[in-house]
This record gives C-alpha cells, sequence and structure tokens, in this order.
C-alpha cells in the first residue's frame, strides 16, 4: 500500500505520533494510501526546520537567485506533471482534463509568476531637510515575515497551496503547509520537486493531518508561526483568527462564497448559459467562485431555466479518464451526505426540482463513490438555506428578477462577498454593477479567468486581504522604512 508521508526538514518522515489515516478515492471508494499524520512534536520540528532556514542558504540567496529557484521547481512539476495529474485525480475524483487544463500547469505557474513579480518591485524613497538644514534621506525595504503557516482545502489542492506557498517563498519566507487530509499527495510530492532542485531543507515542509486537535489547530497555535495564509470554510477561519490572536500574528484568509450570476435580457444568451453552466457545474461544483445563485432577467427567465436543464441533464458523470466525463464526484461520502441534506431541505423549503437533486444511477463498481445529481431549482423564497448557505456542491437556484436595483439588493444580501458573474451587453450597465456588487471579485460576461497579477481575494465574511501580482507583497513582506541623515 502507498504511504504518504510528511516532509520536514527535506525528509519525508512519517512522523512520532504513530498515527495514520486512510486516503480513499470518492470515485469507488477503493484504498488509495495511507497517510501518516504530524502529531504536535513534528509540528514542532517542521517549525523549527523552517525557522533554521531563514537564516541559512535560502537567507543568504538574492533575489534573483532565489527566483531562478522558483523557475527550476515550477519546470520540475510539468517534467513530473502525469505524476502530479494522476495524484491530484485520485485524490479528488475531479476529471483528468480538468486538472490537466487547471490545477497543475496553475500549480506550476504559481512559482513562475511570484518568482517573476519579485524582481521587478520597486521601492519608494524620499528626501527632506532636517532641522538643522541637512539632507534626509528616507528609503523602504522589504524583508521577509519569517515563518508562514499554510492551510489548504481539498478543491483545487496543488493549485490552491502554491498559490500561496509562491508567493511565500519568492519573498524570502519558509513554509509549513497543512494539506486537507481530503487531499495529502500532491503537497507531499511537491517536496520531492524542492529537494531534486536544490531548495534547500527547511524552505518548505509538510505536516499531514485534520484540523482541530490535529496538525492544523498545532500549526495555527504554534508560537514559531509568523503569519497564518489560510483558504477554506469561513467557520474554519474563525477558529483559525482565534488561534493568530494569541501573539497577534497576521492573517490572509480566502474564505467561502455564494456567489451571485446576474444574467440581463440583453445578454449573449448562449455564452450566459455556457458560462453559468461552468460557474456552477465544474469540479462538481466545488470552486469557491462557483455560482450557487442565479438572477435572471424576467422575459428570458422560462428559456434561461429550460436551457440550463437540458445543458445539465447532457452532462455525463464518470471516472476521471474517461474523456467524456464532465463531471466526477464530491470530495468524500461526508460531503455527498452534506450535499444531499441540502438536496432533500430545498424540497422541504418548496423548490421546484427542475432536474437531478439525488444520486445518479452509477455502474455498480462506483456506487461507493460520492456522486451526486447536478441540480437546478426554481421557486425558494430568498431566505430559504439553500438560496442563504454555501453548499459547494453542482447546484444552484435560478430566480427572476425585474430591475437592476432589486437584483443588486438581492445579490449583496449575504453575509458572504467573494465573486460575481454578470452577463449583459450594455456597456454602462456593466460598469455600475461591477461598481454596485460587494464583491472580491466581478466577472462581466465572463467567469473564472485569472490574471494572477490582480488582487484576489473576498468582501464581508469571504475573507481578510488581497492577495495575487504586487498585493502579496503586503501579507508576505515586512516593509521597513530606512531613514538617514546625510
Ligand atoms: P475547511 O475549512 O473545512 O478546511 C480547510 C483546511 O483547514 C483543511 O486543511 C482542514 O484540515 C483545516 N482545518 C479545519 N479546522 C481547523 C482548525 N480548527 N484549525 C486549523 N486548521 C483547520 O474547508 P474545506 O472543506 O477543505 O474547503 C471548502 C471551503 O473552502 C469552502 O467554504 C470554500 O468556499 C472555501 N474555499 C475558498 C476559496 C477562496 O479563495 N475564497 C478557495 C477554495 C475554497
Amino acid at each position: 500500500m502507498k504511504e504518504v508521508q510528511n516532509f520536514i526538514g527535506g525528509r519525508h518522515v512519517r512522523g512520532t505520533s504513530g498515527r495514520t489515516f486512510e486516503n480513499r478515492t470518492p470515485v469507488d471508494g477503493s484504498l488509495i494510501s495511507i497517510v501518516h499524520e504530524a502529531g504536535a512534536a513534528d509540528v514542532d520540528q517542521a517549525v523549527a526546520a523552517a525557522r533554521a532556514a531563514l537564516s541559512g542558504e535560502w537567507g543568504r540567496m538574492d533575489v534573483p537567485e532565489r527566483a531562478a529557484l522558483l523557475h527550476r521547481v515550477a519546470d520540475e512539476i510539468n517534467r513530473r506533471f502525469d505524476e502530479f495529474l494522476e495524484a491530484e485525480v485520485a485524490d479528488t475524483g475531479k476529471p483528468a482534463s480538468l486538472a490537466r487544463h487547471i490545477d497543475i500547469p496553475r500549480g506550476a505557474a504559481n512559482f513562475k509568476i511570484f518568482a517573476d513579480m519579485v524582481k521587478n518591485v520597486p521601492t519608494e524613497s524620499f528626501e527632506m531637510k532636517a532641522p538643522d538644514g541637512s539632507r534626509v534621506l528616507n528609503y523602504s525595504i522589504r524583508t521577509p515575515k519569517g515563518v508562514i503557516g499554510v492551510v489548504c482545502p481539498w478543491n483545487l489542492p496543488l493549485l490552491l497551496m502554491t498559490w500561496k506557498v509562491g508567493p511565500a517563498l519568492a519573498c524570502g519566507n519558509t513554509v509549513v503547509v497543512k494539506p486537507s487530509e481530503e487531499t495529502p499527495t500532491t503537497a507531499a510530492l511537491l517536496g520531492e520537486v524542492m529537494n531534486a532542485v536544490g531548495v534547500p531543507p527547511g524552505v518548505y515542509n509538510v505536516v499531514q493531518g485534520f484540523g482541530p486537535n490535529s496538525a492544523g489547530e498545532f500549526l495555527t497555535r504554534h508560537p514559531g508561526v509568523d503569519a497564518i495564509t489560510f483558504t477554506g470554510e469561513t467557520g474554519t477561519g474563525t477558529a483559525i483568527m482565534k488561534a493568530a490572536a494569541e501573539g497577534v500574528r497576521p492573517v490572509s484568509f480566502e474564505l467561502g462564497g455564494k456567489n451571485p450570476a446576474i444574467v440581463f435580457a440583453d445578454c449573449d444568451f448562449d455564452a450566459a448559459v455556457e458560462g453559468t453552466m461552468r460557474s456552477a457545474f465544474a469540479n462538481c461544483g466545488q470552486v469557491c467562485l462557483g455560482t450557487e445563485r442565479v438572477y435572471v432577467e424576467r422575459p428570458i427567465f422560462e428559456r434561461f431555466v429550460a436551457a440550463m436543464k437540458q445543458r445539465a441533464e447532457g452532462l455525463k458523470l464518470g471516472r476521471p479518464f474517461d474523456p467524456e466525463t464532465g463531471m466526477g464526484p464530491l470530495i468524500s461520502r461526508g460531503h455527498q451526505d452534506k450535499v444531499l441534506s441540502y438536496y432533500r431541505k430545498a424540497v422541504q423549503d418548496g423548490a421546484t426540482v427542475v432536474t437531478g437533486g439525488g444520486i445518479p444511477a452509477m455502474a455498480p463498481e462506483l456506487m461507493d463513490g460520492a456522486w451526486v445529481q447536478p441540480t437546478i431549482w426554481t421557486g425558494l423564497a430568498d431566505d430559504a438555506a439553500c438560496v442563504r448557505e454555501e453548499i459547494f456542491g453542482p447546484c444552484c437556484h435560478i430566480r427572476p428578477f425585474d430591475s437592476e436595483d432589486e437584483v443588486v439588493r438581492l445579490a449583496n444580501d449575504t453575509p458572504y462577498g467573494l465573486a460575481a458573474a454578470v452577463w449583459t451587453s450594455n456597456l454602462s450597465r456593466a460598469h455600475r454593477m461591477g461598481a454596485a456588487l460587494d464583491v472580491g471579485i466581478c466577472w462581466i460576461n465572463s467567469w473564472f479567468l485569472r490574471d494572477l497579477r490582480t488582487p484576489f481575494g473576498g468582501a464581508k465574511q469571504s475573507g481578510i486581504g488581497r492577495e495575487g501580482g504586487v498585493h502579496s507583497l503586503e501579507f508576505y513582506t515586512e516593509l521597513r522604512n530606512v531613514c538617514v541623515k546625510l
């Protein structure tokens, strides 16, 4: 049986807790590996290794050297592309076509983009006159924050982890990563990549395990961690923020969402259907930026619902490497239970089930997988649980609207504020919506187009801070002013 280990100080180690857990693929429930859980002592060691690396060879590298090394990390991920692809697909069950085009290439790109960014960061300087008339020069320098704790979710494991590890290392920090217990493999594999290209031991560490009373809590409570970056549920973010309060340590949070899509009658209809299909059902609806609330202007409401129904019923569910597969399973049987409970709740709350609503008929050998049907509802009240709470499954509620003011009010009536997608051919309206929606990212006539130089993050309870391009410097570096009397 394959083993997945911790990666501490440049070595793959089982750890000292003596505890292991099973890693099963959600495709058919079969066992793919045994994972060694890190105990508190292992987290101590990982943090100590990361601390020591800060003042070693890594800390002495200049920016171009560090950037060149991170380019080699990206090249090595690409060289071992198929291994990463197979590991990610086995852990998540997602279609290989998706991981091949998004997860793995972005996993590599995250190292290159931030390596290039840090080479081009300007610094500010100001001159002034001292009271005695002599000149004074102020200039700012950026230093690494130190040891960064990186806590990751399971929906885009390598992509979201490297989205944080890339800028953290580019800025000269060291990291201790806690991957999701559901998807431990690619983080461990990245350890092999780090060793192969010569990243000094201790710069990149991985501790495997769960959240509370396990590696996640041990890491976020650890006083040797200088800052914590986290992607996951808003509730978990609340717990981590409490842990970070001890020692007043900064956090960067990318949290949950309940994102709206807004479809105006003047839109390119086919593009709006295509975009909304992807935003509702890609990755089996397990994308933080995905759409679970769809608002459609009344004149095209019936036609839009009918088109979505037809497309959703055409989605083929199946094994990841089957080229026909358009949607995989959810991440786990536990998550399947949660999503199905929302499917039942929608019916109890009076929804019209346009399509789906249950477990699909799969081949007998897949019936132990975490499958659910792509599901569309209409007719729910605005305060129904399925309209207000993040489900994180392949489902959406579609509701008609009559005016721009009404839809802005509906879209913003949520504690979340991650993303929105607006479909319209009216240029002025597009810009008005971009300004009116309380979100971190507003797409106009598109969804999931990402330029990694742009600020990324959530408004309201969807996050704290922005990462991406130079915005990542705010979290991953300390800015110091040096004041020199000449
Ligand atoms: P989760 O919050 O359950 O878990 C995320 C990570 O936190 C896991 O590694 C988990 O082990 C760890 N964890 C759990 N409790 C902890 C604790 N008390 N202390 C320390 N660590 C702890 O999230 P998930 O189910 O893995 O991912 C789905 C969620 O992530 C959804 O809410 C989704 O919207 C969100 N998400 C947000 C973004 C974004 O960019 N805003 C991106 C992807 C996912």
